[in-house]
C-alpha cells in the first residue's frame, strides 16, 4: 500500500513530481493548494476564508485545513493509496493526521522530503506558469511548454499564481523553515522520512522516487 506525503519547500517541484507519481502509481492526488485554489475559483465560504491568508503566503488556520483533508482522506477512492501533495504542513497537522490515519486504516508508510536551495526556489517560483484548469506547472525558461503560455496538457492559458511574486514567496519560505520543517524530525522519528535532492532534475527524481515507491508498494 501506497499512503504517501509529499513534502518540500514552494518551488521544489513537488506539484510536477505529484503529477508523475499519482499517473504512474495510479494514486488519488490530494493537493491542498489544489483544494484551496478550487475552493476560491468556486468563490465558497472556505474560498472566502483562504483567499487572503493564500495570496499573502500565509497558512490557512489548522482547523479548517484538517478537515477538508480529513473529508478527502474517508473517500472510496483512498481505500487503496493516497498521495497528499502539500499536507501536512504544521506539527497540529501531522499529529491529527497520525491519529486519524490509523483509525480508518489508512495510515501514511512513506513521507518523501524533496529539497532544493532557497536561491533555486526564487527563480523556480519567479518563472513559474501553471495551469488553472488541470494544475500542471511549466517554468518560462527551465520547462517551457510546448506552444508559449499554453498548457501541453489540456490546451488553457497558463497563468501565474498570485502568491508566486517575491514577497509572498518570502513568507511562505519563512513558514516553511518555522512551521514544516520541524516535520523532518517528527517523521525521522517515525521511521516514515526518505529524502531526495530538488536538483537533480526531475526526469532522474522522478526515477529515484519511483524506485522507492516500487520497493515499499
Ligand atoms: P501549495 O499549492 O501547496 O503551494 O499551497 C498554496 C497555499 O495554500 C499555501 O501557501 C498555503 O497558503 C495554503 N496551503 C496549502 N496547504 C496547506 C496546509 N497544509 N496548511 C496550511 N495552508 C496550506
Amino acid at each position: 500500500m501506497l499512503n504517501i506525503i509529499l513534502m518540500g519547500p514552494p518551488g521544489a517541484g513537488k506539484g510536477t513530481i505529484a503529477k508523475k507519481i499519482v499517473d504512474a502509481f495510479e494514486l488519488p492526488h490530494i493537493s491542498t493548494g489544489d483544494m484551496f485554489r478550487e475552493a476560491i475559483s468556486q468563490g465558497t465560504p472556505l474560498g472566502l476564508q483562504a483567499k487572503a491568508i493564500i495570496e499573502a503566503g500565509n497558512l490557512v488556520p489548522d482547523e479548517l485545513t484538517i478537515e477538508l483533508v480529513k473529508e478527502r482522506l474517508l473517500k472510496d477512492d483512498c481505500a487503496s493509496g493516497y498521495l497528499l501533495d502539500g499536507f501536512p504542513r504544521t506539527i497540529p497537522q501531522a499529529e491529527a493526521l497520525k491519529a486519524l490515519g490509523p483509525s480508518i486504516g489508512r495510515p501514511v508508510n512513506l513521507v518523501v522530503d524533496i529539497t532544493v536551495p532557497d536561491e533555486e526556489l526564487l527563480s523556480r517560483i519567479a518563472g513559474r506558469r501553471v495551469c488553472p484548469k488541470c494544475g500542471a506547472s511549466f517554468h518560462v525558461v527551465n520547462m517551457k511548454p510546448r506552444l508559449d503560455g499554453i498548457c501541453d496538457r489540456c490546451g488553457s492559458t497558463l497563468i501565474q499564481r498570485k502568491d508566486d511574486n517575491a514577497d509572498s514567496f518570502k513568507v511562505r519560505l519563512e513558514n516553511y523553515y518555522k512551521s514544516t520543517q520541524p516535520l523532518v524530525d517528527f517523521y525521522k522519528a517515525e521511521g516514515l522520512y526518505h529524502h531526495f535532492d530538488g536538483m537533480v532534475g526531475h526526469i532522474a527524481l522522478f526515477e529515484e522516487v519511483s524506485k522507492l515507491l516500487k520497493e515499499s508498494k
